[in-house]
């Protein structure tokens, strides 16, 4: 095959995948599930670029592969107030849980309307491939390391109330939970 022909066929491939992007919501299925190792790092710009928009469109802080539809280790960051420093992982592992636990209020863009505070690690150290493919090493605090902590809870299908320890808080938050009536498509 031709390059040229390659160059067509991924981008009809990459736009019709970008088209069909659409936020799940819990309880579908795709978010219980754990997502493969991603290598099709000729998608990633575009698929980086379609993920930010629906994030920031939510609004949202973080968003996985799982919770649009794909079961690929890949999400999309962006902590900062002003919207100005999004980050693409693929493939991440936490090499070391470094900082002290500290407590945050989360929110989760696929579990609309509810929000409960989640004790985890305050650094991370990660290990990922950025959207280039190269392999990055990165230090994660404060809100970023629970950020990253709750996307890579996705890709291995964990949704944030099963990290609250507390089983009456745990309770309470499943039965707030309503599902956006769209929840099923
Ligand atoms: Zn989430």
């Amino acid at each position: 095959m031709s390059q040229l022909c390659y160059r067509l066929i991924l981008s009809h491939m990459t736009q019709s995948i970008i088209n069909n992007l659409q936020l799940r919501y819990h309880p579908h299925s795709i978010l219980r599930q754990k997502a493969s190792p991603f290598d099709e790092f000729e998608l990633a710009p575009a698929l980086y670029q379609a993920m930010l928009e629906i994030m920031y469109r939510g609004p949202g802080v973080g968003l996985a592969a799982n919770q649009v539809g794909l079961l690929l280790r890949i999400f999309v960051m962006d902590c900062s107030d002003d919207r100005s420093t999004p980050i693409f992982l693929a493939n991440p592992v936490i090499l070391e849980k470094q900082g002290p636990l500290h407590k945050i209020t989360e929110g989760c863009l696929s579990l609309p309307g509810v929000y409960q505070s989640v004790t985890r690690p305050s650094r991370i150290l990660v290990e990922y491939h950025d959207e280039l493919g190269s392999l990055q090493q990165k230090t994660f605090e404060g809100l970023e390391s629970s950020c990253v902590q709750h996307e890579i809870d996705h890709l291995d299908g964990i949704l944030f109330p099963d990290r609250v320890s507390n089983i009456s808080d745990r309770n309470r938050l499943w039965k707030k939970y309503r599902a956006p009536s769209n929840w099923s498509l």
